[in-house]
């Protein structure tokens, strides 16, 4: 992604050489108190959708992320590295310097109308939280539903932010003309744990009202069991607790996913570790020891414990490359007849 400058006259910017070269970007903070300690860095890209690696083993081809950074602060999260390729720090500066992609509704527009655009599914949510709380003051993601909505643009969306139900009725529309996913990522309902791992984030019975919410308007989501952290959130119990609250909440599948500690993320992650479950460390360099995921029989004991508790609830675990249907809606709403053919939810 390249970067062009903002107008470096305007009152509360500065063009900042260092973050990103020789570009200039506008600075900004503001006092309220959801973004105390918080910078924004608003940049005007030249372009919006991305291609996935080759080597990548996401099932999607194309992403959109018009941020960069995360307010949510997961100590886990696995995008800090990508923070480092900004010239920015990997810790509390992924947590607190947020880069903005301003333009990305224009882009994408522009995108989406090119010939060489082919109406690909779209990703979104998948590098960081398109619903972060910076979301709610820059407001970028109508803009961008409502481009895919106007192409029948197929996408899908991954969330941990409570933002998303601002733009329900706008997903609903999306939903009527093209393939629409949303998922909500719950790893686990353990209070202490997401005070402790995800500050930044709604409490998970928050997120599973979101859930709720969307399954209540016809719109079936599926929840994201990310990440399933060995040794503080794999216990029978725990795992018991959150597919049950999953189930409750009218989520349509469970897919679990155990922690993985790439670059940038390990070392955050086993700082965090270090400073608040010292007796866990040696514990996960035997567990990490061969890289970035846990070991595949670790996996697998997870995704089998899970699944089963997901049976026993009555929710159907997804199956990957497996796509879900879901109900499309019409004017009237859940009750209504279906506008369109079942729309597809992708799998995340
Ligand atoms: S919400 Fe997602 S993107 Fe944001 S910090 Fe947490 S894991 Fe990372």
């Amino acid at each position: 992604m390249r970067w062009e400058n903002l107008s470096p006259g305007s009152e509360h910017s500065r063009a900042d050489t260092v973050l990103f070269g020789a570009e200039a970007v506008t600075t900004r903070t503001f006092d309220a108190p959801e973004f105390r300690g918080v910078t924004f860095h608003e940049v005007r890209a030249r372009s919006i959708v991305n291609r996935v690696p080759g080597a990548s083993r996401m099932p999607f081809e194309w992403t959109v992320n018009p941020y960069r950074g995360c307010t949510h602060a997961c100590v886990y999260c696995f995008a800090r590295r990508t923070h480092s390729r900004l010239g920015l720090d990997t810790g509390l500066g992924f947590d607190s310097q947020i880069v903005v992609t301003v333009n990305a509704p224009e882009l994408l527009r522009h995108r989406l109308a090119s010939p060489g655009w082919r109406g690909e599914h779209i990703a979104m949510g998948t590098n960081v939280d398109c619903y972060q709380r910076a979301e709610g003051r820059y407001r970028l993601m109508p803009g961008i539903l409502a481009a895919l909505r106007d192409h029948a643009n197929p996408f899908s969306i991954l969330t941990k932010g409570t933002l998303i139900l601002r733009d329900l009725p706008l997903l609903k529309e999306a939903a009527r003309v093209t393939d629409v996913g949303v998922s909500v990522s719950v790893g686990f309902t353990d209070e202490g744990l997401w005070r402790t791992a995800e500050p930044g984030t709604p409490a998970p019975e928050r997120r599973l009202d979101v859930v709720r919410t969307f399954t209540g308007h016809g719109i079936d989501c599926g929840v994201l069991m990310a990440p399933v952290i060995p040794f503080l959130g794999d216990r029978p119990d725990q795992l018991r607790a959150a597919v049950r609250a999953v189930a409750a909440s009218g989520a349509t599948s469970v897919t679990p996913l155990v922690l993985h500690l790439r670059p940038g993320a390990r070392q955050w992650f086993m700082s965090w570790l270090g400073r608040h479950h010292p007796y866990l460390v040696a514990r996960y360099e035997r567990l990490y020891a061969d890289g970035a995921y846990a070991p595949k029989w670790y996996q697998r004991r997870i995704t089998r414990q899970v699944h089963e508790l997901a049976e026993e609830y009555g929710i159907g675990p997804a199956r990957a490359g497996t796509p879900r249907r879901i109900r499309a809606v019409g004017p009237a709403g859940p009750a209504g007849p279906p506008a369109v053919e079942p729309t597809r939810l992708t799998l995340l």
